[in-house]
């Protein structure tokens, strides 16, 4: 922490009082300002609605000087400004949604003097007869706003927003403050890197939404599941997010269907409909906005009750940050993630087929991992899921694992009959085969093979194959298994499968649950 000299600390809870209105700092906040104040750059880390903007607000007006401010949507300035103006501080925005009249005139407003902060998207900093304008005024500070967006291994990279690492030197004299609210180790350091030559004071604050109820279900019939699930909160706002703008379609017109009303959003559709659609949702209550995660960045609607991921999103980081969309007034609000071992297959795909460093694959491989992790996990969902943001948090009470814990026993029977299957079968088969043949299902594509005629064929007979799948998962996620990315999605053996299935290893599962009409009631429908 850095302590403050008296007059400064006396003129921080000044500017909070008389231009915000604010009797107190909170959580978070304070350390960041310090730090700023201190004339160092930091990198701050928080949750939507923690209050990120006054981290820059308030050193800009303790500051004196012009404060530049960089984010990525309209929408958002023009927010800022507003909000800005009714508070009593002059603030323009300069972007290609105004007039260039309206343009001209605040920038005068800015070169005179009178501005204290200047909203700008980054192209627009990034010119160079702006930041030579900028360099012969008292810049004091430069905020980037979602700097998640500078991170090529994030989810919303904007390649403008790799220009900014320039602005640093451009503005030699100016304190930098890059916010985001969501960022995971590599992300952070991406960041730290590209805008801040490596380092800045780096600051994370207060993850947990404790209001969301998380959820992780087994993804059969998505369709059917999302359908009841959202009729059992008719009359609700709700998002449901969908990996492709096929399936946004698919889902959007089947809950229309249903008597639901559903919306569709996502890159494909024309910017007017899209812009329709978001404005309906914000607008109107009980709208339930079916989307790819083009539909988010910037959406501020306190009454979203529920996310659902009809499939795995693309990362924890990801996922964190769409579930926030749920219940931002700290009303109770829920998610649901659907997973399937297909999922999983497609995200690796994406992966592989990226054409990308390495070191960028592994990444990415390393964050899937981290996903299907949290999606198995038999602790509770919000400590895997805070802990993947470096945070360490007593179990929750607010997740299904917690409200519903399964029974850890050894599995290491069930896991060598799975894995001498995989292994018989040559290691080309999916989930849906090598289950077929735990169980002893007798069908074309197992007799064709001669398949039934192996060692382990129905010697799974006795659980249903719903539990099996269960374990090929969880196989999955402590590695004892991998999935292919080829067409088929074949498991194949790793290291410690061999090592499981030689003996010479333990694992343990979670109990595989009977699947009961209430159990579905609560967690699905
Ligand atoms: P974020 O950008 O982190 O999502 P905002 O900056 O929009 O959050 O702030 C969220 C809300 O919290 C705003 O309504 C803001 O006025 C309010 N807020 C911020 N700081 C304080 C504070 N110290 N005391 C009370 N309210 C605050
Ligand atoms: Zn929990």
């Amino acid at each position: 922490p850095f302590a403050l000299p008296p007059e400064l600390e006396a003129e921080k809870y000044r500017v909070l009082k008389t231009a915000f209105g604010f009797d107190a700092f909170r959580p978070g906040q304070e350390p960041v300002i310090d730090a700023l104040l201190s004339g160092r750059d930091v990198l701050a880390v928080m949750p939507t609605g923690a209050g990120k903007s006054l981290c820059y607000q308030a050193p800009a007006l303790v500051m004196g000087g012009l404060a530049v401010v960089v984010s990525p949507l309209i929408a958002l300035m023009e927010d800022q400004v507003a909000g800005l103006r009714l508070d009593g501080v002059r603030a323009e925005a300069i972007h290609s949604g105004r007039s260039r009249e309206d343009n001209v005139a605040s920038w005068r407003r800015v070169a005179s003097g009178e501005a204290r902060l200047l909203y700008l998207a980054p192209e627009r900093l990034m010119t160079e007869r702006m930041l030579a304008a900028l360099g012969k005024l008292p810049v004091s500070l430069v905020a980037i706003d979602e700097a998640h967006c500078v991170s090529q291994w994030g989810h919303s990279f904007r390649s403008e927003y790799l220009l900014l690492g320039q602005a640093r030197a451009a503005l030699p004299k100016a304190r930098m403050i890059a916010l985001t609210a969501t960022a995971d180790q590599s992300t952070r350091d991406d960041i730290l890197q590209k805008l801040f030559e490596g380092s800045a004071e780096t600051y994370v604050a207060g993850f947990d939404r404790p209001n969301i109820q998380i959820a992780v279900s087994e993804k059969r019939d998505a369709m059917t599941a999302i359908e009841r699930y959202v009729d059992a909160r008719k009359g609700l706002s709700g998002v449901v997010y969908r990996i492709s703008r096929k399936k946004v379609e698919e889902t959007a017109a089947r809950l229309q269907g249903a008597g639901v009303n559903a919306l569709a959003y996502h890159a494909g559709m024309e910017a007017q409909a899209r812009a329709a659609a978001q404005e309906t949702f914000l607008a109107e209550r009980g709208v339930v906005m079916v989307a790819t995660v083009a539909f988010g960045m910037g959406i501020d609607k306190s009454d979203v009750r529920y996310v659902v991921h009809g499939d795995a999103p693309g990362s924890l980081e990801a996922y964190y940050q769409e579930i926030g969309r749920a219940g931002r007034d700290g009303e109770p609000a829920e998610a649901l993630m659907l997973y399937g071992l297909e999922d999983i297959r497609t995200r690796r795909r994406f992966i592989d087929e990226q054409d990308s460093a390495p070191e960028r694959k592994r990444v990415e491989s390393r964050r899937l991992d981290a996903l299907v992790g949290f999606c198995e996990t038999t602790a509770c969902r919000r400590q895997a899921l805070l802990a993947y943001f470096g945070e360490t948090n007593p179990p929750c009470g607010n997740c299904d694992v917690c409200l519903d814990p399964p029974e850890v026993i050894d599995g290491t029977q069930e896991a060598r009959l799975l894995l001498g299957l995989v292994r018989d079968t040559g290691q080309r088969f999916g989930a849906a085969h090598i289950v077929a043949l735990a169980v002893g299902h007798e069908s074309e594509t197992v007799t064709a093979r001669g398949h039934e005629k192996l060692a382990g064929f129905g010697r799974g007979a006795d659980r249903p194959a719903q539990d099996w799948r269960g374990i090929v998962r969880q196989l999955v996620a402590v590695h004892a298994l991998e999935v292919e990315t080829g067409a088929y999605g074949g498991l194949v053996m790793t290291a410690k499968g061999e090592r499981v299935l030689a003996g010479e290893e333990r694992v343990s599962i979670a109990k595989p649950k009977p699947r009961t009409r209430e159990r579905r009631g609560r967690m699905v429908a």
